[in-house]
């Protein structure tokens, strides 16, 4: 549960008005902390006990922890709420897939280049599973140590290491420690034997109680040692019971702040369900309600997009529409004599007007200027797409180097930005005005490329 204010302010040293922290007095300061605009480390004054209970009073109900390395990493936890409209989700789950040592050496290698080539580029996004979940099951150790060593060597990815063997596990964290690998399962049974060895190498944890109170007993005992990335594996035996402790869980660390459950959560939905449908089934429930991994058995095109889509719908943050990234964009491979178009920075803009320009086969230059994630006509009547604001964008993002000839074209809806924007391009560029909606662009393009390039 969040601090107040209030109650920081008792706990600051009160040399009004020193200001040392930038803010006119400790209350100020105190407000700013609460609401997560200002860092503990601004104040000089504090002690490290009092800097220490600031911390881990201001720190988010659960805990950030990291898998993985490098671009790959996966972020998960530092929720705040329990639904979306109350704010927003920060990090979306982890998508495993699973990889067992009894599998043979052909599966492997096809799991492997699954996980590397299903990807779904959409909007400025690339959807993906994430993780490789490798498990420990054939008794034997050697060949365990060679499927983590392949799999190493082969991706970049994150993985999950599954072990009921301890030696087997700390072994094969050793072979791949660099790359942040989540350990699974510390249990109440190997916890006190295992926390040197945990710590000899520190990487993230995961944790299976036979109960809740149980997974309390663990993160106590792990926290005290400190160890403080971990991950909780409830050890619900189906479906139903696992959704009730997901649900327990999330509740307890943001209702009632208790901390020792304020961890990001793992769910197995490969080892519920027997039936391929039914474990896709199962993985969407655990998107919905709150897992921060999502271990699968499989997967292939058809069932992995719907998650990933279901997971970028709900992890979307829902207080700022989809944007892309403000620059040119090339569609095909365009040269010195391609059209140049510009339009807003709503993806959903972004994907229909670079969709409708490819789709004409004609190679072109898409300027995309920063609009606050709103389509064209909202940002011109928000002052967002003025003709100002997009002849400073043109002129600095660098498409004037790419073409030699120096017409652009504007969105029809907004042809009254027309003479501003030839104003604010110094007179220098041409402004055509475009097709009003998207689906113009087909007749409109071809016949514009080919009067750029001239007689032939
Ligand atoms: Fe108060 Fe510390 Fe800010 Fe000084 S620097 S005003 S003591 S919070």
């Amino acid at each position: 549960m969040p601090i107040a204010g209030s109650e920081i302010v008792k706990m600051l040293p009160g040399k009004r008005p020193c200001k040392d922290c930038g803010f006119p007095t400790c209350f100020a300061f105190a407000m700013k902390l609460a609401s997560g605009g200002a860092t503990v480390d601004k104040c000089p004054y504090l002690s490290e006990d009092v800097k220490a209970r600031l911390l881990d009073l201001l720190a988010p109900p659960i805990k950030l922890v990291t898998i993985g390395s490098g671009e790959n990493a996966v972020k998960i936890g530092n929720e705040e709420v329990i639904y979306r409209h109350e704010k927003t989700f920060v990090h979306s789950p982890g998508i495993a897939l699973l990889i067992s040592d009894r599998e043979d050496n052909a599966r492997i290698e096809e799991k492997i280049r699954k996980i590397k080539e299903l990807q779904f580029p959409w909007v400025g996004v690339n959807l993906k599973a994430d993780l490789l979940a490798l498990h420990f099951e054939s008794g034997d150790k050697a060949k365990f140590l060679a499927l983590v060593k392949k799999v190493y060597d082969s991706t970049d990815l994150g993985m999950v290491l599954i072990s009921e063997n301890m030696d087997a596990l700390f072994a094969a964290r050793d072979i791949c420690a660099d790359r942040n690998p989540l350990l699974y399962p510390i249990t109440k049974e190997n916890i006190d034997e295992d926390i040197p060895k945990i710590k000899a190498n520190l990487t993230p944890v995961g944790l299976r109680g036979g109960s809740i109170e149980e997974l309390v007993l663990l993160t106590t005992k792990l926290k005290d040692a400190g160890v403080e990335e971990l991950v909780l594996g409830p050890g619900s035996k189906n479906l139903l019971e696992a959704i009730r402790d997901q649900t327990f869980i999330r509740r307890a660390a943001l209702k009632q702040g208790f901390r020792p459950l304020g961890y990001p959560t793992i769910a197995f939905p490969c080892f519920m369900a027997k039936e391929g449908l039914k474990e896709i089934i199962a993985g969407s429930a655990f998107i919905n309600k709150w897992a921060s991994i999502v271990v699968l058995s499989d997967f292939d095109q058809y069932s992995l997009l719907p998650l990933l889509v279901q997971r970028l719908n709900i992890y979307t943050d829902p207080r700022f529409p989809m944007a892309v990234e403000q620059k040119y964009y090339e569609v095909g491979e365009p040269d010195e004599s391609s059209p140049v178009l510009v339009t807003s920075n709503w993806a959903l803009t972004y994907f229909l007007v670079s969709s409708a320009v490819e789709a004409t086969k004609v190679p072109a230059y898409v300027c995309v200027k920063d609009s606050e994630g709103l389509g064209v006509l909202t940002a011109w009547a928000a002052g967002k797409f003025s003709g100002d604001s997009v002849g400073a964008f043109i002129k600095k993002c660098g498409i004037g180097d790419k073409v030699k000839h120096r017409k652009i074209v504007i969105p029809g809806k907004v042809a009254r930005i027309r003479g501003e924007l030839e104003d604010a391009l110094n007179l220098e560029w041409e402004v055509i005005v475009g097709p009003r909606e998207t689906t113009g662009i087909a007749a409109f393009l071809p016949a514009f490329a080919k009067q750029l390039k001239g007689p032939s």
